[in-house]
């Protein structure tokens, strides 16, 4: 029995205290663990190699480029609307000062602060992606921009305050083509499964193909995205399921295919070493009698991280 478990039983009169500390152990680290703070030091390298380094830009214009041949194929091929769908968070708009802002902080991810940044309508455009959607809705394409961020910040308000940001911040970059019909957020065509409102992106995608969105049916030829989830939202929470699902689609990759008469759309992947599902991908809650990554402790993540290094120590 722990020396806490015996001081509950002992001292019923200390509960609360011993719960609150518990809470706080949880929330600043557990004792001889790390804190919030300290798990986000390791998110140093990865913004800056976004905010500063070449290659980062060298990557997202290498997409771009690859979407922009793509377009211009099925153009050539007379594919009939093509439309092109893009994620918004990382992969047009790039929110790496929110990143940033994490650092030197005890604080994590957290929707009212999220939510704060993008009312504030900061964010610029990731390298080639203005562009790049420019030159589609010129060229008689369209692009449809699906995210998860929300409509709104208070669920039960009629004020889309957010929706309204955000297309406030992609026309201030530069965006052409951006309004309520094609900035598509989660909260709109949702469904109700078994009784329960489904907000999945698919339900987005169908409603560009079916003539939904604004009133034409297009032929999706790309999905561009900075997580697995923009291209196929059953790709698995784990990376070993991840990997696999990328390793079957690897002909989706860069390039849409036509088969008897069937678009199946390129998915171009935009790098995002900051956050995603890739890294909940890589935590085992259950290990820690966890429901999800969303209840461990910054020390368990970190164990966590550190065991999946794949690693080679030299010889002593
Ligand atoms: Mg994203």
């Amino acid at each position: 029995m722990s020396i806490l478990r015996s001081k509950f039983f002992a001292v019923p009169a200390l509960l609360p205290v011993l719960l609150l500390s518990q809470l706080q152990q949880d929330t600043q680290g557990e004792q001889g663990g790390i804190s919030n703070q300290q798990l986000n030091e390791q998110s140093i390298l990865a913004v800056n190699w976004v905010q500063q380094s070449g290659e980062y830009r060298a990557l997202t214009y290498q997409a771009f480029n690859l979407a922009q041949l793509n377009f211009d194929k099925a153009k050539s091929k007379r594919i009939a609307h093509p439309a092109i769908i893009v994620d918004i968070d990382e992969t047009v708009l790039d929110n790496s000062p929110y990143q940033a802002g994490l650092v030197d902080s005890n604080n994590i991810f957290q929707p009212a602060t999220w939510n704060q940044w993008i009312k504030e309508e900061k964010a610029k455009a990731i390298p080639g992606a203005v562009e790049f959607i420019n030159y589609v809705n010129k060229k008689g394409g369209k692009v449809f921009f699906i995210s998860n961020r929300d409509e709104k910040s208070v669920k039960t308000s009629k004020n889309n305050d957010l929706k309204i940001a955000t297309i406030n911040n992609l026309k201030a970059v530069g965006f052409t083509g951006v309004d309520e019909q094609t900035v598509l957020l989660k909260g709109e065509f949702t469904k109700k499964i078994d009784g329960q409102e489904n907000t999945s992106k698919q339900w987005r995608v169908d409603a560009v193909k079916n003539g939904s969105a604004d009133g034409k049916r297009y032929t999706v030829i790309a999905l561009i995205g900075d997580n697995l989830n923009d291209f196929d939202e059953t790709v698995g929470k784990s990376n070993q399921q991840r990997r696999t699902s990328v390793d079957n689609y690897r002909n989706s990759y860069g390039m849409f295919n036509i088969t008897k008469g069937i678009v199946k759309p390129a998915y171009i992947a935009i790098p995002n070493p900051m956050y995603g599902n890739w890294e909940t991908g890589m935590y085992n809650p259950q290990a820690f009698k966890k429901q999800s990554p969303f209840e461990m402790t910054p020390t368990q993540k970190n164990q966590q991280r550190k065991e999946s290094l794949t690693r080679w120590l030299p010889k002593e």
